[in-house]
């Protein structure tokens, strides 16, 4: 008898082991979490991360396991290499001061704005007192839209002070379908795959490039003189390589009539201390961290196009997943406790 009870109670070990390592991890990591933005290091013009998701959407922390600050160095990296300047970003302590909010809507409400998610996103952000004026908002968004894989503010001409990536979006519409969501948030400072181009490129809209005064503008707010520019759209594929090839529409030109980007207030090219930490990665169990697979929705919202401007690569082939993610699949989930110093 008694070894029916010890086999009993070996189970039930057994089975319990898990769980509690899992619950003992995610409160280590939520224990960093962010609900209002922190004391800013510094007064000036800059942008703020934030980590949106759905209501009742699956976490997966990425505001906290150090997905998100990995790759906005990663993009930080190549804009500097290019450009010798850095976009300004909130810190506090001297690292990213990344925000956590969940929306009051769910995945498939949020769906239901089509062009405009981004938009939406931005007035709950306002509405729960989140948003500073002249802050302009870099908002990692784990919900899906079927309109593009990420919507941002071109001022003057689309107002507000946001730039959304959709991480899970299907767009589904005509000339442009794709999965967003099989792309990754880079695992290496010095790698840049689609969600760092993407944002990158939708941050310099929100600061109202490209003008229109440009010579080679189009689109509302691209370029399409070459395909290897940050900024480009149009028929060939997009392989960003460069900031404003020939330098004459956006970055260091002559065109004194018209914006530069490198006179802008949110950039600096002094180099920020968090370029230097080593974001360290810890293997986990995935299950706290995986995304739950959602169902998409052919329904379209026919809203004004102009409402985001949508990722570049909607018009070059398609398909937005044009950077190979297949060695990215046998990754293990990332898991950031503490930053480390270099
Ligand atoms: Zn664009």
């Amino acid at each position: 008898m008694w070894k029916v009870q010890y086999i009993r109670v070996l189970i039930l070990v057994i089975l319990m082991v898990p769980t509690i390592h899992i619950t003992t991890a995610a409160e280590d990591l939520i224990e960093y979490r962010n609900y209002v933005d922190q004391t800013d290091d510094f007064e000036n013009e800059q942008f703020h991360i934030v980590y949106v998701i759905p209501q009742g959407q699956n976490d997966r922390m990425i505001d906290v396991n150090n997905a998100i600050a990995r790759s906005v160095v990663s993009f930080q990296n190549w804009f500097s290499e290019r450009t010798n300047f850095y976009l300004i970003f909130d810190t506090f302590d001297d690292d990213l001061d990344v925000l956590f909010y969940e929306l009051d809507q769910t995945d498939d409400e949020m769906r239901n704005y089509g062009a405009w998610v981004v938009t939406e996103i931005e007035r709950e952000l306002t509405d729960a007192g989140l948003l500073v004026d002249d802050k302009i908002y870099a908002l990692y968004y784990d919900g899906e839209s079927d309109w593009a894989c990420g919507g941002a503010s071109w001022p003057p001409n689309v107002p507000g002070q946001s730039a959304a990536m959709y991480l899970k979006a299907t767009p589904n519409r005509p000339n442009y379908m794709a999965n967003c969501g099989e792309n990754q948030l880079t695992f290496d400072v010095n790698v840049q795959l689609y969600w760092e181009f993407a944002m990158l490129h939708d941050l310099i809209h929100t600061l109202g490039f490209i003008s229109t005064c440009s010579p080679n503008h189009a689109a509302a707010g691209h370029v399409n003189d070459d395909a290897s520019d940050l900024m480009y759209t149009g028929t060939e594929l997009w392989l960003p390589s460069k900031v404003d090839v020939n330098n004459d529409d956006y970055f260091n030109h002559n065109n004194i009539d018209c914006p530069d980007l490198a006179d802008s207030a949110y950039l600096t090219d002094l180099r920020p201390n968090y370029m230097n930490y080593q974001y360290k990665e810890l293997t986990h169990s995935a299950s706290t961290t995986q995304s739950s697979t959602k169902e998409t929705s052919s329904s379209q919202s026919e809203q004004a196009e102009l409402g985001a401007s949508t990722t570049p690569s909607q018009k070059s082939d398609n398909n937005p997943v044009i950077f190979s993610i297949t060695m990215l699949a046998t990754l293990p989930i990332i898991v950031r406790i503490k930053r480390n110093r270099l």
